[in-house]
């Protein structure tokens, strides 16, 4: 069977972290350890980030295979609250016009109407809400944020979103305020016409090390480690470029907090430098302390993987190791 999948790392998303403030304290967010210098990323650097993918996304394999969407996507995500960026809808705005299938990683809580508007007019495709807990209490102990606002604006999204084509789920991590179960969850939801992202179990990642079993019911130590056996030991290093507010790129989000592994910044080097910096890192099986330290309750990264889940072919798959309950 051919090989159709690169044996280099092609980013079937770029994270953008247009700023690393936020204004929520979430618990499954290590944010208490980030030691990275704090700002919001540029005009210039958005622009420079951004043309460089539209060359480089000619040559990847995944745009000569999958018909009509364009790989890369571009996600607005990062270790902190996009919305909080001023540009934030001139940016999606441009990212559409370009061609880019454009993400929004919010909390919501600043997502007013007047804003929500503004996002549909600027031609978002796709929000992912973090909204943890259906109550007031459970909310407010587990992000630090006004339950009945942000429940307003995702009720006044949705509706926006059903006129418009554009999709939402709403992501949730287990934690020890959240009494709900998860179908009470899921209902709540799907009354409000919403989907809700139940894959992992909703259960914590430990991100690298940085965060703390405390505020759960789960030991991280029981989750799996990265298994270097695979020739894609880590599928969220291989399939998303990681790119921090001031062009730096690391080698995923977890280096956000610490910036201990950047590849380059991207005012200086083409996304090329980074395929071939992440293939060398995952061909000699590097043990990176903070890949030696990262656990996750199950090691299937779907965000960045898809459509690879249903392009590959079954010989293809067993490299990989992103795919749920591979045995090797
Ligand atoms: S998870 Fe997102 S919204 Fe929550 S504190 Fe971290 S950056 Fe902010
Ligand atoms: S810390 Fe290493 S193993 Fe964990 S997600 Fe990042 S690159 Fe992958």
């Amino acid at each position: 069977m051919e090989n159709r999948l690169s044996e280099k790392p092609e980013p079937t998303e770029v994270e953008l972290e247009l700023t690393n403030h936020c204004n929520a304290s979430c618990l499954a967010c290590p944010r208490d350890q980030l030691t990275a210098e704090k700002g919001f990323m540029d005009e210039d650097t958005f622009h420079t980030i951004i043309e460089k993918y539209e060359n480089y996304r000619e040559g990847l394999a995944i745009n000569k295979i999958a018909e009509g969407t364009r790989y890369p996507f571009i996600s607005f995500a990062g270790m902190g609250e996009p919305l909080l960026h001023s540009k934030i809808f001139d940016f999606v705005r441009h990212v559409r016009s370009r061609n880019f299938k454009a993400v929004l990683f919010t909390n919501a809580s600043l997502l007013n109407e007047e804003k929500a508007g503004r996002l549909v007019e600027a031609g978002i495709n796709h929000l992912n809400i973090s909204f943890w807990g259906i109550n007031e209490r459970e909310y407010r102990l587990s992000m630090g944020l006004d339950f009945s606002t942000s429940l307003k604006n995702v009720e006044y999204m949705s509706k926006l979103a059903s006129k418009n084509n554009i999709s939402i789920i709403i992501s949730w991590i287990k934690n020890k305020y959240i009494t709900s179960t998860t179908q009470e969850i899921v209902d709540f939801w799907n009354a409000r016409g919403l989907e809700v992202d139940i894959e992992e179990d909703n259960q914590p990642w430990n991100r690298g090390g940085y965060l703390s079993n405390d505020s759960f019911n789960e030991d991280f130590d029981s989750y799996p480690p990265v298994n270097y056996d695979f020739d894609v030991w880590c599928s969220q290093m291989f399939f998303t470029d990681t790119v921090c507010w001031n062009g730096d790129v690391v080698i995923c989000s977890c280096d956000y907090y610490k910036k201990e592994n950047v590849i380059g910044n991207l005012k200086d080097i083409h996304p090329d430098e980074i395929t071939n910096k992440k293939h060398e890192i995952l061909s000699c099986k590097a043990k990176i302390p903070v890949c030696l330290k990262c656990k996750k309750p199950d090691r299937n990264y779907p965000l960045g993987s898809s459509p690879w889940d249903e392009l590959l072919s079954e010989d293809e798959k067993q490299r990989y190791y992103y795919f749920k309950n591979q045995k090797r």
